[in-house]
């Protein structure tokens, strides 16, 4: 019996968790299952699948097949009791937001994200009424000052993009218990490989599977994985969660679903009432993306250490921001956090300004330049002449984004080569 008990490593659960050969074919692979809808029973059947009842197939916008592979196996990667699919990371935080939060109520974040995030809850979610509250993680206590009645949740990214800030996980979750909170972190740039957030007081982990989880620039996608770890019930603050639902005859999720809750209110309320379900063609191409995880985030990271590291060196470079270097202000950070690497994404700031920058750019071979990044790929951006041409100077170098500023997303190739395509770009007349 002690083999049926084995918990499987990293390695085996990203190759195997949430699949298994076709029952009525044998396919090894996972089927894409491109279909729209799943033929009942019976009616009886129909009815219990309706009124939440019994688990299964019904419609490809409320779940899929090839769909839930990808969703067992992350929450399988991130120790979570639950995941759900859907059209981007964008989307995912519309959903998680939307079963968090009614009109008028608060959620912390961090300043420092992800520029479309910080764009999206500046502005579309304000327009739901859901009010941002913007804390610094270089200051904790800023999260603490910035808790109120309103307070519903509190949202970090592990690794922020692009800036290379290694947040303070275990510090911001206790802020979030005591203020009786969901601690939600977007785990995009780690992955589980790097960081899992659950082991620090994450109770809702979010991705964009559009970077290294997919790995290879071909799927938009994004993912919510439900840790299990909060009481919905406590404070009664989560009218999704704690209170009867009319859609489902006066079910309370909370207390059918226990542990899972979260990942079936953002699919059975969520995904079914706003709509941005994954293709399941997107869900096959991330899932197979994902069995080399391991692999290719750790030749990512060994990558992008070299690549700092002889930047760091370069007389045409006035700093590199990559906690994977040892002067890095966030080092200390990334040995408890990161361990393994400190991943594929840094910023570099050029002393010749605008103009050094947008040569580099424009000169580099290998390098791609594009508005992305987790690609095997190695990739480019000048923020301030595209991502973030649209702000002021000062609010340009706010955002760490000033016009010296080149981002680098390091792929898997030969660092050798990845090294002297840099020393082209940077050289070049
Ligand atoms: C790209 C990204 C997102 C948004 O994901 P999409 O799949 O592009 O919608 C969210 N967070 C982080 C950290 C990202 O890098």
């Amino acid at each position: 019996m002690a083999d049926a008990e084995r918990i499987p490593g990293f390695n085996t659960l990203a190759i195997h968790a949430g699949a298994k050969p076709d029952p009525t074919t044998g396919a090894r692979a996972t089927p894409i299952y491109q279909t729209t809808s799943f033929v009942f029973d019976d009616v009886e059947h129909a009815a219990s699948l309706f009124g939440l009842q019994a688990f299964g197939n019904i419609y490809t916008r409320i779940g899929n097949p090839t769909c839930a592979v990808l969703e067992e196996r992350v929450a399988a990667l991130e120790g979570g009791t639950a995941g759900l699919a859907v059209a981007s990371g964008h989307a995912a935080q519309v959903i998680v937001m939307q079963t968090l939060l009614m009109p008028g109520d608060e959620f912390i974040a961090s300043k420092k994200l992800y520029g479309g995030s910080i764009n999206q809850f500046n502005h579309a979610f304000k327009s739901f009424g859901w009010n941002v509250v913007w804390a610094d993680p270089d200051d904790i206590s800023s999260f603490e000052k910035a808790v109120s009645p309103k307070t519903k949740a509190i949202f970090v990214e592990s690794i922020a993009n692009p800036g290379g800030v290694i947040t303070d996980l275990e510090a911001i979750g206790k802020i979030a218990r005591q203020a009786g909170v969901p601690f939600i972190v977007d785990n995009t740039l780690a992955t589980p490989y790097l960081c899992k957030p659950i082991e620090y007081g994450a109770d809702i982990v979010v991705h964009s599977l559009t970077k290294f989880l997919g790995g290879h620039g071909n799927s938009i996608g994004g993912i919510i994985i439900d840790a299990g770890t909060f009481n919905w019930s406590r404070d009664k603050k989560y009218p999704m969660l704690c209170e009867p639902r009319p859609e489902y005859s006066g079910i309370v999720l909370h207390e059918t679903f226990g542990n899972f809750a979260f990942a079936i209110a953002c699919r059975v309320l969520g995904l079914r009432d706003l709509g941005p379900a994954l293709s399941p063609f997107n869900a096959f191409l991330i899932s197979t993306g994902i069995e080399t995880l391991p692999l290719r985030m750790q030749r990512h990271c060994d990558n992008a250490l070299a690549v700092a590291t002889w930047l760091s060196q370069r007389p045409e470079v006035a700093w590199v921001s990559y906690p994977g270097l040892p002067s890095d202000k966030y080092h200390a950070l990334a040995k408890k956090y990161v361990p393994k690497g400190s991943g594929a994404v840094m910023t570099v700031g050029l002393k010749g300004g605008y103009e050094a920058g947008t040569k580099l750019v424009g000169s580099v071979k290998l390098f791609s330049h594009v508005a992305n990044i987790g690609d095997t790929k190695s990739l480019i951006i000048h923020p301030a002449s595209t991502t973030h041409k649209q702000l002021s100077d000062a609010q340009k170098v706010q955002a760490g984004a000033g016009p010296d500023v080149v981002r680098l997303s390091i792929g898997i190739e030969d660092k050798e080569d990845i090294i002297a395509d840099l020393e082209l770009g940077l050289t070049a007349k």
